[in-house]
């Protein structure tokens, strides 16, 4: 979904910001973050005391620094615990981790299109990292953000998917290979075993979701969903690649 936005012009933008004015930051207190994500994220759930204490910081931390805005829909406390666990997700591994590249996260309440309309036709797109003018920009669906933390998400959660992109972004390059987060040795490999991979889901022989054949980013942001929804089916079924996104991640989510 990157290239979307070589569609963004001034005008859209003025369309954003005149949907978007003041809007009250509905202030969510940490005591309450413990009851959403123990209704709403099952990750957050198999964790241990300790892990949770750690998950419930970094959930305030990302609350207390990232501005969370709805466009032609209000923004529930749940709406926010769950951006701020598909935030803290990828980066578990990590506790000093820091999204410095965004700034802000605009919540649609659907899908939306590359006019960032989100009613009328064509509106297929569920979440996109903004870069250009949009840089520091998240742009979701409410239903794929609630849907990618229901029970039948499958190996999908688009917001997770997205906040895969913008740690991919953060070397400077959405390409794939996210370099603040893996040995330089390891990058070839993983070129090679993404394109190995992609070669099976274009032949039918991968239950990976065939829009990561879109490209290397793509197939990242897709096979990082399925080692957060699923991860012992993925171990089961795609053991290197499970290996190297928990190298990748610096987690194990299977254990
Ligand atoms: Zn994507």
């Amino acid at each position: 979904m990157v290239y979307i936005i070589a569609f963004i012009v001034i005008g859209l933008a003025g369309y954003l910001i005149l949907r978007r004015k003041n809007r009250p930051e509905v202030s969510i207190q940490p005591q309450q973050y413990k009851a959403l994500l123990e209704t709403n994220v099952a990750y957050y759930r198999k964790l241990d005391a300790t892990g949770k204490v750690r998950f419930e910081k970094l959930v305030d931390t990302f609350l207390n620094g990232i501005n969370i805005e709805g466009v032609g829909t209000e923004v529930s406390d749940t709406d926010r615990v769950l951006i701020a666990s598909s935030a803290v997700v990828p980066i578990f591994g990590f506790p000093n981790w820091k999204y410095k590249n965004l700034t802000n996260v605009i919540l649609y309440p659907d899908t939306f299109d590359q006019e960032f309309q989100f009613e009328g036709e064509n509106r297929s797109i569920l979440g996109m990292v903004g870069s250009g003018y949009m840089n520091g920009q998240m742009l979701l669906s409410r239903a794929a953000l609630t849907k990618g933390f229901s029970a039948n998400a499958g190996m999908e959660n688009t917001a997770i998917h997205e906040f895969v992109h913008l740690l991919d972004k953060s070397d400077g390059a959405t390409d794939g290979i996210p370099e603040n987060l893996m040995a330089h040795e390891y990058a070839a490999p993983w070129l090679h075993m993404m394109h190995v991979e992609m070669h099976r889901i274009a032949e039918g022989k991968s239950d990976i979701n065939p829009y990561a054949l879109t490209n290397e980013a793509e197939f990242l942001a897709v096979a990082s969903e399925y080692f957060f929804e699923k991860p012992d089916q993925l171990q089961h079924k795609h053991p290197e690649i499970y290996a190297q996104l928990s190298l990748i991640f610096g987690q194990n989510p299977v254990s």
